[in-house]
């Protein structure tokens, strides 16, 4: 592919700019994706945190359910974060009512898994395909309790928790990248995007 990668944001809630401006620095081209028409304008979308039980309800009121999970089941490249890591996981536990994902992720996710005390905070995160650690900031984020043959993990905390995974060009995050200057996950997905 050549030129700038065209990638979308879901922008139907969440820290859309943040993940907009990273991006932007890694040299993508960008589209703020709200409604089905811009999101065929795009090789790749990161599906930010934010509330995942909101942002399913928005995507689903605006039509975009549906062409998000044809999108992945062709291939796309999506990079979730927290909220969007649970938008991508196949199984989601501790969901609302009537609760729904994307999926395509093979891996079962849990929502709000570091309970009251541990709401946010940071760690030192293990990921084996980075030389340097990774210091990770997580906000009410999921953990991911199983994951699948078709998937792999990617990150995990001290104690051995799985907090990121990735299948193919799906990669989902527990924690914010975004947010802490930490760029080697957006690069790894804006090379996913590139590669197709
Ligand atoms: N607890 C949120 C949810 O269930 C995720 C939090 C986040 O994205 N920072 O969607």
């Amino acid at each position: 592919m050549a030129g700038s990668p065209r990638v979308g944001v879901l922008a139907l809630q969440g820290d859309v700019r943040e993940h907009a401006a990273l991006l932007e620095v890694l040299g993508a081209d960008v589209t703020l994706v709200r409604r089905p028409e811009e999101l065929a304008l795009v090789d790749g979308l990161v599906i930010p945190g934010g509330e995942s039980t909101v942002i399913d309800k928005l995507a689903r009121l605006f039509g975009l359910q549906q062409p998000i999970r044809d999108a992945i089941a062709d291939g796309m490249p999506v990079l979730g974060t927290c909220a969007g890591l649970i938008l991508l996981a196949d199984e989601v536990v501790d969901a609302i009512d009537g609760q729904q994902s994307f999926g395509g992720l093979d891996a079962v996710v849990r929502r709000n898994a570091f309970g009251r005390q541990a709401e946010s905070f940071e760690a030192e995160l293990t990921v084996p395909a980075f030389d340097e650690p990774v210091t990770a900031a997580f906000i009410r984020g999921p953990v991911v309790e199983a994951v699948g043959p078709r998937a792999s993990v990617l990150a995990t905390l001290p104690d051995g928790r799985v907090v990121g995974v990735e299948q193919d060009g799906l990669l989902g995050l527990s924690f914010h990248p975004e947010i802490t200057n930490e760029t080697r996950f957006h690069r790894r997905f804006l090379d996913r995007v590139s590669r197709r």
